[in-house]
């Protein structure tokens, strides 16, 4: 009998479904955890679909997880079975590169092992998520989650979460900033969130009517619906920044056009080839920039956790069954949630 339970999906078009494996017998550095809460983001949907290529089936998804430390390996120093902890889209790195040593993992020189999908760097199994009872993983890559936070609302903050904190810190975003946040969804809601806290004047780009009004709710200054040609047209020269969080190749051009001069458009959410192609004029003729960046690394996770503990944020989530997983999937097609699916891990074992 394999020890954990999880749901997998077996090819790009199988569906999700019950599966279960083993989990390792602990390494000296490791830390074990039983999973409470895993967010379900659209990367996990790209995987299973395999949208990206290269996809490693059976695929475990799930990077948004928080539970609590069952037992530790002998190394282990900073956590101790009870603590509550949380664990992302990174479960390893070389850990001596460059990026690496300023803690900058997710940038390593030799590509970080990811939650899932990845090859194991000591005994080559490919790693699982999530969306499962439990996972082990070495302590550098686990963070303390602060009691204050709801664990079923933070649980997203491991990806979501940190994967918008970490470009608006990079580019010092604060207060006399104009952001836009593209497309609100997980990411979008998140950097809504985070870039007002950080004191910035925030604008929703949306095309869905129904979510303006909880864009105001959640702290949006305003909203412009993206569909609308005038109010695009309106925005033209506005912004300092863009978070770019479209989960599919779009036209960037009208976006650029909303930039000042030496605006920056940083994309987190476009992992395909950019069409149609970008007109090099809107960047030449105000020195504007487009950037990319990928979720955070260690360090920076743990100050995100932090930020949002003292900042009272976590995320809007809705409540999923595990069994229902199929049909979140296809509200998420849908951008019909709100605005993150977190299973309650419970459901797996019911
Ligand atoms: P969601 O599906 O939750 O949100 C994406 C939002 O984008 C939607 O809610 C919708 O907002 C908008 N959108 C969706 N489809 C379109 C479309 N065809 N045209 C225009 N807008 C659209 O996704 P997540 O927030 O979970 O993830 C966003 C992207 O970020 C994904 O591609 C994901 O893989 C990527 N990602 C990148 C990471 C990184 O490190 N760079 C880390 C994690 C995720 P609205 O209804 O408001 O228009
Ligand atoms: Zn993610």
């Amino acid at each position: 009998m394999a020890n954990t339970r999880a749901y997998a999906a077996t090819s790009p078009t199988s569906g999700m479904a019950p599966y279960s494996f083993d989990r390792r017998a602990l390494r000296p550095d490791d830390v074990a955890i039983e999973i409470d809460y895993c967010g379900v983001c659209h990367s996990d949907l790209h995987t299973v679909e395999n949208d990206w290529g290269g996809s490693q089936y059976p695929v475990v998804p799930g990077h948004e997880i928080i539970g609590r430390v069952t037992a530790v390996g002998q190394d282990v120093t900073r956590y101790q079975p009870g603590d509550l902890v949380g664990v992302g889209c990174m479960v390893d790195s070389c850990r001596t590169c460059s990026a690496c040593d300023s803690g900058l993992e997710q940038y390593c020189i030799e590509g970080s092992t990811m939650t899932y999908g990845s090859l194991d760097r000591h005994d080559g199994t490919v790693t699982h998520g999530g969306y499962s009872e439990k996972i082990v993983v070495s302590d550098r890559f686990v963070v303390r989650v602060p009691e204050n936070l709801d664990p079923a609302s933070a649980a997203p903050l491991l990806c979501a979460g940190i994967t918008t904190y970490s470009p608006l810190k990079h580019f010092k975003v604060g207060k006399g900033h104009k952001v836009g946040v593209l497309g609100m969804g997980g990411l979008g809601h998140m950097g809504v969130k985070l870039a007002k806290a950080m004191g910035a004047e925030v604008t929703i780009f949306t095309r869905s009517e129904s979510k303006v009004a909880e864009a105001k709710k959640q702290g949006a200054d305003h909203v412009i619906i993206s569909t609308d040609k005038a109010q695009m047209k309106a925005a033209a020269d506005s912004f300092d920044f863009l978070l770019d969080t479209i989960p599919v190749a779009h036209d960037l051009n009208p976006y650029l056009k909303c930039l000042k001069y030496d605006g920056t458009h940083i994309l987190v959410g476009l992992l395909t080839p950019v069409e149609p192609a970008l007109q090099a004029g809107l960047l030449v003729t105000k020195r504007r920039v487009v950037a990319g960046s990928l979720i955070g690394g260690m360090p920076e996770t743990q100050e995100m956790l932090d930020f949002c503990a003292e900042h009272n944020i976590t995320c809007d989530v809705e409540m999923l069954d595990i069994r229902n997983i199929n049909e979140a999937y296809e509200r998420l097609k849908k951008s019909d949630v709100k605005y993150r699916f977190v299973i309650d891990m419970d459901t797996l074992k019911q």
